[in-house]
């Protein structure tokens, strides 16, 4: 699975990257999401991360 965030619509409140800091980082003020595949461990708190996110910035692909 791979994690993506639209920059146009984050708002850079950081909550993705408290959540699962394995996959986002902030990137000044944006959120940026990890290059390649999520590994497995993290999948979980990724997707949470995705659901959590107030702009539904993230979206996870298989
Ligand atoms: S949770 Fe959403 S809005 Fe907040 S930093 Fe992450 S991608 Fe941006």
């Amino acid at each position: 699975m791979k994690a993506f965030v639209d920059p146009d619509l984050c708002i850079g409140c950081t909550q993705c990257a408290g959540l699962c800091p394995e996959v986002f980082t902030m990137e000044g003020t944006l959120a940026v999401a990890l290059l390649g595949e999520i590994p497995a461990e993290a999948v979980p708190q990724a997707v949470d991360a995705a659901q959590a996110c107030p702009v539904s910035a993230i979206q996870i692909e298989a």
